[in-house]
């Protein structure tokens, strides 16, 4: 069975409001293996609104519209469904009882517009609304199903899940399959890259399929299998998982939602190591990660936000040498390393990390540009420096540069405290 989604609401075009329902919808037809290939957004205009049904009538088996289902004028899914099904509009007279029962619990007299909702198309299955007014429907029209919820989240939500779905599943015969997503997460390595190393799995996989998307951060490889259980789509992910593992090593830092820092959190206890951080353009932003994990005191020391030059030199114990006048400057990989070896000396911890740069979008010159950023990485007094010219222009550009270098500065952490096996893993994709 394929499936489309409708989201109706001038809203959702104006970009006022988040598309959420099409997000859920999306997650759920995936939850019973019916496969969704569009997703439509039409405004509350009739004419559009039968236009889209068309569309979506002509390339799928399921039509599923949330929103205009409302009392008001610019409510036309009810009327957009029966003209273009061409049914009438009835009177459901159970849902006309329901609304005044409504109105009476709120002790409030129902206007006329409201009596508009309890008038469906003909021969349609009502879902009862349980919290709110708006009763939604399910119409087969010429081996087609569509069916029509409210858009407010909290109404359509369980109507799709105690009706439009077991709706589905009687439909489908209980041939019943579910559609599994795993996400790899990469870092060290770009998108195109990525691509060109699993290019052949990509061509070879149908079942399951292997994305790549890129995220700020990191890069994403989503295996998605269906199968008629879990567990079998499972195990055909688990065959494909092996065999991208051997391809990006231990680029792949982690599955689905598991932090960087938190397999960080696991080398620290393991290998019983201590961590302080020095930062300047990130101001903080590396230890509120590694401190976003339930147990870092045990490995976290303490952090010293040295923005100015002023708090590198005095408190941190940068040389001023090197931040003096025609010296190396503070964005410079003399500084990121004296930075490094000040924060463990001063906190007298195993390793450290340190990060300066530009984050712009004022301060960059020809030679340091905005997004040019040094991060230094000192594990039991061998320091490692590694340069990064992040993208520095753009909508969010400071904020991408910082999150940029937050991420980066803890990847290069996670690969220097890494086992060497893992390392030479690394080293070779
Ligand atoms: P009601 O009977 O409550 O008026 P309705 O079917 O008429 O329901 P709409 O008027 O289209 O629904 O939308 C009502 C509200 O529901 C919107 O203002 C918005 O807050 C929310 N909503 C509608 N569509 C979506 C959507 N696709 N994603 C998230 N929220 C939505
Ligand atoms: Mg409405």
């Amino acid at each position: 069975m394929n499936a489309e989604v409708l989201t109706i609401g001038t809203e959702l075009l104006l970009g006022q409001i988040l598309d959420t329902n099409a997000l859920y919808l999306g997650k759920k037809l995936a939850g019973v293996g019916v496969n969704l290939y569009f997703k439509t957004t039409a405004g509350d205009n009739i004419e559009r609104v039968k236009s889209v049904l068309e569309t979506a009538c002509s390339r799928a088996d399921l039509i599923i519209i949330t929103g205009g289902l409302g009392p008001t004028v610019d409510d036309v899914t009810r009327e957009a469904v029966a003209q273009f099904t061409g049914r009438q509009l009835v009177l459901d007279g159970k849902s006309m009882a329901k609304l005044e029962g409504f109105f009476r619990g709120l002790g409030a007299q129902m206007t006329e517009n409201n009596k508009r909702q309890a008038y469906l198309p003909q021969g349609a299955v009502i879902i009862e609304n349980n919290n709110g007014t708006a009763p939604g429907f399910i119409l087969e029209y010429k081996s087609k199903i569509i069916a029509a919820m409210p858009g407010v989240p909290s109404e359509m939500y369980p109507m799709m899940e105690n009706v439009v779905i077991p709706y589905i599943i009687e439909k489908t015969g209980g041939a019943r399959q579910v559609i599994i997503s795993k996400s790899l997460k990469v870092l060290g390595l770009g998108e195109s890259k990525i691509d060109d190393m699993i290019q052949d799995l990509f061509k070879e996989s149908k079942n399951p399929t292997i994305g790549v998307y890129a995220h700020v951060n990191e890069v994403e490889v989503r295996l998605t299998a269906k199968a008629g259980s879990e567990a079998e789509a499972l195990k055909l992910i688990g065959a494909l998982k092996k065999q991208v593992y051997g391809r990006l090593g231990s680029h792949i830092y982690g599955e689905d939602g598991e932090p960087l820092e938190q397999k960080i959190h696991d080398i620290m206890i393991e290998k019983k190591l201590t961590v302080a951080t020095a930062e300047s353009c990130t101001s903080g932003m590396v230890a509120y990660r590694l401190t976003s994990v339930r147990g870092s005191s045990g490995y976290y020391v303490g952090g010293i936000n040295s923005y100015s030059n002023e708090v590198k030199t005095s408190i941190l114990g940068v040389p001023a040498d090197i931040l003096k006048a025609g010296s190396y400057g503070a964005v410079s990989p003399e500084c990121a390393e004296a930075m490094a070896k000040a924060a463990g000396r001063f906190f007298k911890t195993d390793c450290s990390i340190s990060v300066t740069g530009i984050a712009g979008p004022d301060g960059g010159t020809p030679e340091k540009p905005v997004g040019l950023v040094y991060i230094g990485i000192n594990v039991s007094g061998v320091i490692k420096v590694f340069k990064y010219i992040f993208p520095g222009s753009g909508e969010n550009a400071r904020e991408n540069i910082r999150m940029r270098s937050t991420q980066t500065a803890l990847y290069h952490f996670y690969r220097e405290i890494c086992p060497q096996s893992a390392k030479e893993t690394m080293d070779m994709a």
